[in-house]
């Protein structure tokens, strides 16, 4: 007897709203799950008179300079508000060029080498959709920014986080990543300085990535937005390690250094092959940067320096003054080399990140972001942003401080009264 046919494969059934299953299954973002709160709680003054102070947003405090919006201006009264070609105003991308060689000391052809994107976030979703192709595996440093993951899972790739640790400096073991390779590893995803830990990469661990990357053919794809933040030494690239160049997708930007986030301008720097594909998904998904937005990039590249490193030098003093005072209250936190945040170990509270963060917000009014929404590897941590000012930063050390207290003298009535809890506590 024939055997019966199978018939045709049922399509798998939609989802009742429609939307795509990988989609739906993203998390939402961690830390927009914890703005949510501080947005419910308020920024107006607490019942004790005291107003919100937010180390919580990754955005500098600094208003853009003047001579910055002056260009924006001067480029809408002129008119200049059609398209740019889709890699960018030429003249932008050369002084991207010669910033980025002064940088890590390599040269793009500004011709066919740069790209011109919508901030790095458009950046990193291009090289993603460039490089990887379903199932392909792409190995990150964790705890990392929040985007990675979910960009990953958005162009049906595999993310594979790596832990670091506070007691390696939260710098990326080669060793951890070689043992994480597997046949479907396509792209290591870098960001140093680094979001949320501040930590660099050292000359020894940057040769090491670099060889690392060659013996498995991986593509490498450098998220630099904190590149010109760093106040010990300078920035170290893995683009200008030997044999990187050809195999490097090197990301930076003007959202931080140059506190110009509401421009939404950011770059990309490869091998023209690598692109020229970036730019074809460019030219269908965004067509252009705004015009207005790169006549301002390019203002700030030409005349920015003493403004940009004169915010450097601010965020030097405020990071020495939190680091210093977190460890005198007995948060244990590493000197972070670059960006601008601090993640002190909140573990000698005993709290969990997320109770720290929220004790912090209802019962001080000071928002801090719990080190898990960075991944897993992020608990115990919480990150401090220092894109705040000197007095602010001194009042939330003292609130913190008052907490710590207030942490201290309830765990003091709770030995001597064992199993009472604690009525006023909003967490458990
Ligand atoms: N990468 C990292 C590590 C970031 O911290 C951010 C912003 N917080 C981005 C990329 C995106 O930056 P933008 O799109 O503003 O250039």
């Amino acid at each position: 007897m024939a055997a019966p046919s199978a018939g045709p494969v049922p399509a798998p059934r939609p989802r009742p709203d429609r939307v795509a299953a990988h989609v739906a299954a993203l998390p939402r973002s961690g830390i927009r799950e914890f703005f949510d709160l501080v947005r419910s709680t308020g920024s107006g003054p607490d019942e004790q008179g005291r107003r919100l102070i937010s180390l919580a947003i990754g955005e500098p405090d600094f208003d853009v300079p003047w001579h910055v919006r002056e260009a924006s201006i001067w480029a809408l009264e002129r008119g200049r508000t059609g398209y740019t070609p889709n890699l960018g105003l030429l003249p932008l991308r050369a002084a991207i060029a010669d910033h980025v060689h002064d940088e890590t000391g390599v040269r793009y052809d500004p011709e066919t080498e740069v790209l011109v994107t919508v901030g790095v976030s458009e950046g990193l979703d291009l090289a993603l959709r460039a490089l990887v192709e379903p199932g392909d595996e792409v190995l990150f440093h964790e705890p990392c920014y929040v985007s990675y993951a979910p960009s990953v899972a958005l162009v049906h790739g595999v993310p594979v986080g790596i832990p670091t640790s506070a007691g390696d400096g939260f710098t990326l073991d080669p060793a951890a990543v070689d043992r994480s390779v597997t046949a479907h590893a396509r792209v290591l995803l870098l960001n140093f300085p680094c979001n949320p830990t501040g930590a660099t990469l050292g000359e020894a661990t940057a040769e090491e990535l670099a060889r690392l990357a060659e013996r498995h053919d991986l593509a490498v794809v450098s998220d630099e937005i904190y590149g010109e933040l760093t106040y010990d030494e300078p920035a170290r690239s893995i683009v200008s390690r030997p044999g990187m160049r050809e195999r490097t997708i090197l990301l930076r930007g003007f959202s931080k250094a140059f506190a110009m986030t509401g421009y939404r301008i950011g770059y990309a720097c490869g091998p023209r092959a690598l692109i020229d594909a970036m730019n074809k998904i460019h030219q269908y998904s965004m067509l252009c940067a705004p015009a207005i937005a790169q006549a301002a990039a390019l203002d700030a590249l030409r005349h920015g320096r003493a403004g940009r490193l004169a915010m450097r030098e601010q965020y030097r003093l405020r990071r020495n003054l939190l680091v210093r005072s977190l460890n005198e209250l007995g948060l244990t936190c590493r000197k972070p080399d670059g960006a601008f945040y601090a993640f002190p170990s909140i573990a000698a509270t005993g709290l969990s990140s997320r109770a720290f963060a929220l004790r912090l917000l209802c019962e001080q009014h000071v928002a801090v972001v719990p080190g898990d929404a960075f991944g897993p590897s992020g608990e115990g941590h919480v990150r401090c942003a220092y894109a705040a000012s000197l007095p602010q930063l001194e009042e939330a050390l003292q609130r913190i401080a008052q907490l710590l207290a207030t942490l201290r003298a309830r765990a003091r009535r709770r030995r001597r009264a064992p199993g009472a809890r604690d009525p006023r506590s909003p967490v458990p």
